[in-house]
């Protein structure tokens, strides 16, 4: 039994319109574009001469036309707003310094109209940026251009390439240049609608065009464009000219490089070439792609109809997000080609998601700006819908050699909740149709429009069965072949396609941010013949309890969250209780329905929960209420009767077993194993230990990340039993309630300490990281801590100094780190400040009160020193005080403080120090991999430093200011391409003048 709406054959007859796909062409009233280039590849810089010919198609005379020209985004002109993207490029694993530039590329040269006969002269018109909207360009036209009438003019512009990775560029090499040059904007009978730029995502909302272009290139250079080259041929002077065939598209993008390879599908696919254009050295994927794309293609053709042209291209280029879509062709990150190959997996869902995107935004186009759900929820649903087909349901993206198959995998479906439960648990999901810049970045984008929209794509898919469903986007790709579609344009083809309204879904679904939230709420099972036999032995009776033959089963299921949606209850009869075979249909609120095969009936409860009533043949080893997760629901936890659980172990245990990439999103997972822990930041109450051990976790993505351990804690040298806990968002949205805490249990050497510790702490996350590792980029929190031996034996003491055995605190603390980016920072500073104050219980015999300050920044040099411009300078500063003036309370030396001493020398109750270093990379930009592009270095820096600082007891100094010089060997290296960046560290450091002895410290991230 599957409950499906069945839509009445009349409506479907009725909706179909009598052309058929051989039929699709564009409307002819599309606007005319030749593009003619001159590309300088060496000078950096493309002149370009672009003929534009309009019709108007409303219904009201337009006295100018409007063009969108995004490449003249202007770029951050301060500080913020540099940071800003900095730190959205942080999440590509990009630093600023790569992909953002300091000058408008686009320069506007003249705009003409064509004489009164052709061989007139060419008469010069106004043209001039929206002041509010940079990106809009006014062309005044001398006459009203009425319906129906058209218009031609041209623009002559210069195009300085940024030397930057992103859209329009050079990068190594590749010169790309897509979504770059003018296009007419959207135009109805309202009057114009340009779209702003908005660097992080696709805001892009025009008409197709007719185009025709000519390029000329230096002769050593591939190029590749939105069309099929007609004419490639050298014509002398290191020149060559490039013809394309006239196509129709949503943009012009083109690339050159001397670098590419064509790589080209055996043969073409429903009457399509498919090409990779890619460096030599990327075969592996190059083909990989090509073989990807021709499956997706396949499938989609089938599904909405014809792709429309004979090729379709993909090309290497460098832009820091991993697939970006063109017209007749797709961007594909380098980084992407860098990927282990065991990662295919991955590269698939890509590359489905890309080729998708030839139906979904360049033949039917949306409005990218207001309505990306348009594009890319349908791009994120079929994707899935496609690899569902191909690979079945959530099916691992890696696909390990032999001997490390136990390392954590991705699978495809955690993969794409990993972020979007984050969003709904900080409060920040917001709808899935609104204007881009209000998703404030591209992560809540991704979540509200990719996560939630495409499963919202599913909902109707639900509703309306899948044949007709599909026949439906049939309809739609023929009704919108080179056109529009706008949400509301969708709604009413619903509307006309089923015969009733989708006015509530659209309010509910689309324009809202609502989620349904269905749970199981209580099984009963009786053996229909009322006398309870068990099975015999059987997975099924382990628990002992499932009495044999036919049942009577009550099922109570309820919806808490703000959106009722119908669904289903499913019963699942096997050993796993993964595949559910029968059932029910259950729609909120109405009343008490029977049915026959199987008996049974169901009812809604005065509380509003439904009440399931069936007899089965046997008794059910799973039931799950939407057990497709069709609907949107913020706790897929909760749909199951018996809950599931993940038990994994491990030979190696680390933080990426505990990570929502690497675990079910829909249940916990238990994981042990031996274990490794290593901290990346310092917390405000103590730094917690390196560990060598063993280790027991329970995890669930933004419930709880926690576990009991024991092992070696290096820092220490002694043997330590501890637990930690994580609870996400457990009082209110964007907080975390911490706990740790740990004993020693066995002394391993001479100088160890008996160092117990416990703290609890709720911490406040105003803004999230992008990392894996690293602390939330601003947050605040309050603590209460209690630690034993928290400071080895003093070298030295100054008479009167009073040692502390334990220490009790609470307090607060602030941090903000707007360094970026974070694994090497090139600019920006991070600040500290905790206050605690000491109590006088558990050993501590008196009252104190600590402060603690901490601000450190970076700066690269600028970019007219040459190669210095690769090198930054940091520096740091810091101090600790207590009340308690004889308290020995606080240490000079540590990794991040005075790296000349250890912790046991110069101890005191006010503290004080300094540092300066500079970052000098000996080897920059590399591309040195291991097992398979798992692992790489890019950047080798020497750190020349000078630390400075001194201790107090009761105001008196231990000595001499103490200075201390050292080296840092710093390695920037990549982890799988581009998830995460990380920079390890040694420091070497001597103190000046003194026979403290040579200190080694080494790290993850750079110490300040
Ligand atoms: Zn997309």
């Amino acid at each position: 039994m599957r409950y499906t709406t069945i839509i009445p054959v009349l409506v479907i007859l009725a909706s179909i319109t009598p052309t058929s796909a051989a039929d699709n062409v564009p409307p002819a009233t599309l606007p005319r574009y030749g593009l003619d280039l001159k590309v300088d590849v060496d000078g950096h810089r493309v002149a370009v001469s672009q003929t534009i010919r309009w019709t108007n198609t409303s219904r009201v005379a337009a006295t100018k036309v409007v063009l969108n020209v995004h490449s003249h985004f202007p770029p951050p002109n301060n500080f913020v707003d540099y940071l800003f993207l900095a730190k959205m490029l942080e999440i590509l694993r990009v630093p600023g310094s790569q992909g953002l530039y300091q000058h408008n590329p686009f320069v506007l040269k003249r705009a003409w109209m064509p004489g009164a006969r052709e061989t007139d002269e060419r008469v010069a018109v106004a043209a001039r940026f929206d002041d509010a909207m940079p990106t809009a360009l006014e062309v005044v036209i001398p006459r009203p251009v009425g319906p129906g009438e058209s218009i031609s003019f041209g623009l002559d512009f210069e195009f300085d390439l940024p030397q930057k990775q992103g859209r329009w560029g050079q990068w190594k090499g590749v010169t790309f240049l897509s979504n770059w040059h003018p296009v007419v904007a959207f135009h109805d009978d309202t009057g114009w609608h340009p779209t702003p730029f908005v660097a992080w995502h696709q805001p892009f909302f025009n008409e197709a065009g007719e185009y025709e272009v000519r390029v000329r290139i230096p002769s050593d250079q591939v190029p590749v464009g939105s069309a099929v080259i007609a004419r490639n041929a050298d014509i002398g002077g290191g020149v060559r000219e490039v013809v394309f065939e006239p196509t129709t598209a949503r943009d012009f993008s083109f690339f050159c490089s001397n670098r590419f390879r064509e790589f080209v599908a055996e043969k073409p696919v429903a009457g399509v070439t498919i090409k990779c254009i890619a460096f030599a050295e990327h075969e592996f994927y190059a083909k990989a792609i090509v073989g990807i794309s021709s499956r997706a293609l396949e499938r989609y053709t089938q599904w909405f109809g014809r792709y429309p042209t004979r090729e379709f291209r993909f090309v290497e280029s460098y832009f820091g997000w991993n697939g970006n879509e063109c017209s007749n062709l797709v961007m594909i990150d380098e980084r992407v080609f860098s990927m282990p190959e065991y990662a295919e997996g991955y590269v698939e869902y890509l590359v489905s998601h890309e080729t998708c995107h030839q139906w979904f935004y360049n033949v039917i186009g949306t409005d990218g700006y207001r309505e990306t759900f348009m594009d890319e929820a349908f791009a994120t649903f079929f994707a899935h819908k496609h690899l569902n087909a191909l690979r079945g349901q959530n099916n691992k993206f890696l696909d390990f050699p032999k001997g490390l198959r136990w390392l954590p995998n991705i699978e495809r479906e955690n993969y794409r909740y990993s972020t979007f439960f984050n969003t709904l648990g900080r409060g920040e999901l917001g709808p899935t149709v609104q204007e881009m810049e209000k998703y404030k970045h591209v992560g809540n984008l991704f979540s509200a429009v990719y996560d939630r929209g495409s499963k919202i794509v599913g909902l109707v898919e639900d509703r309306m069965g899948e044949t007709a469903f599909l026949d439906f986007m049939r309809t739609i790709y023929r009704k919108y072949y080179f056109r529009v579609i706008r949400v509301d344009d969708f709604r009413r083809e619903l509307e006309e396609y089923t015969g009733r309204s989708w006015d509530d879904f659209f309010k509910e679904w689309i324009r809202s941010n609502r989620m349904a939230d269905w749970s199981v709420d209580g099984v009963e099972i009786q053996p229909l013949s009322g006398k309870p036999t068990l099975l015999p032995a059987s997975i099924r009776d382990v628990f002992g309890t499932a009495p044999a033959g036919p049942v009577r089963a009550v099922v109570y299921v309820k919806q808490s969250a703000e959106q009722n949606e119908p669904t289903t209850i499913g019963f699942s009869f096997d050993g796993d209780g993964e595949k559910f075979t029968l059932r029910v249909p259950v729609r909120p609120g109405s009343s008490r329905m029977r049915m026959t095969d199987p008996p049974g009936s169901i009812d809604t409860l005065p509380d509003g929960r439904i009440r399931v009533e069936i007899e089965l043949p046997q008794a059910p080893t799973q039931i799950a209420v939407d057990p497709d997760l069709v609907i949107p629901d913020s706790n897929p936890g909760n749909n199951y009767w018996k809950t599931r659980v993940k038990f994994r172990a491990t030979p190696l245990y680390t933080f990426i077993d505990e990570s929502a990439l690497t675990t079910p999103f829909d249940r916990w997972t238990i994981i042990a194993g031996p274990w490794t822990y290593g901290p990346s930041y310092a917390d405000a109450w103590y730094l917690r230990s390196n560990v060598l051990g063993a280790r027991i976790g329970a995890f669930r993505s933004e419930v709880f990340t926690g576990g009991f351990y024991t092992g070696y804690r290096s820092d220490y040298r002694d043997i330590a039993v501890g637990f930690d806990g994580l609870f996400a968002n457990p009082l209110m949205p964007k907080t975390e309630l911490g706990i740790h805490g740990e004993t020693s249990v066995l002394k391993l050497g001479n100088d160890s300490t008996q160092l117990d510790r416990l703290t609890v702490w709720h911490r406040y996350i105003f803004d999230e990281t992008a990392s894996l590792y690293n602390a939330p980029i601003r947050h605040a929190e309050v603590f209460g801590s209690y630690q034993h031996d928290f400071l080895p034996e003093a070298r030295q003491r100054i008479a009167g100094s009073q040692v502390f055995d334990s220490l009790t605190q609470v307090g607060a603390h602030f941090h903000a780190d707007y360094l970026t980016p974070y694994w090497d920072p090139e600019i920006g500073f991070r600040y500290d400040a905790t206050y605690a104050a000491g109590l006088p219980v558990f050993g501590q015999s008196q009252t104190t009160h600590q402060f603690y300050q901490d601000i450190s920044g970076v700066q690269k040099l600028p970019d007219s020193l040459g190669w210095l411009k690769y090198t930054r300078v940091a520096g740091h500063l810091w101090g600790a005080a207590t009340t308690e003036r004889d308290a020995m309370l606080f240490t000079l030396g540590g990794t991040n403080r005075f790296r000349g001493y250890d912790l046991k020398e110069r101890q005191g109750s006010l503290v004080w120090g300094a540092s300066v270093e500079w970052r000098v990379p000996v080897l920059r930009d590399r591309q040195d991999d291991i097992l398979d592009h798992t692992a790489g270095l890019r950047n080798l820096y020497l750190v020349p430093f000078y630390d400075i600082g001194d201790a107090y007891v009761s105001g008196r100094s231990y000595g001499p200011v103490a200075h201390a010089v050292g080296v840092g060997l710093r390695a920037d290296v990549t982890v799988f391409s581009f998830i995460e960046r990380a920079t390890l560290r040694l420091d070497l450091a001597k103190t000046i003048g003194q026979s403290a002895p040579l200190q080694f410290w080494f790290g993850l991230s750079h110490p300040f």
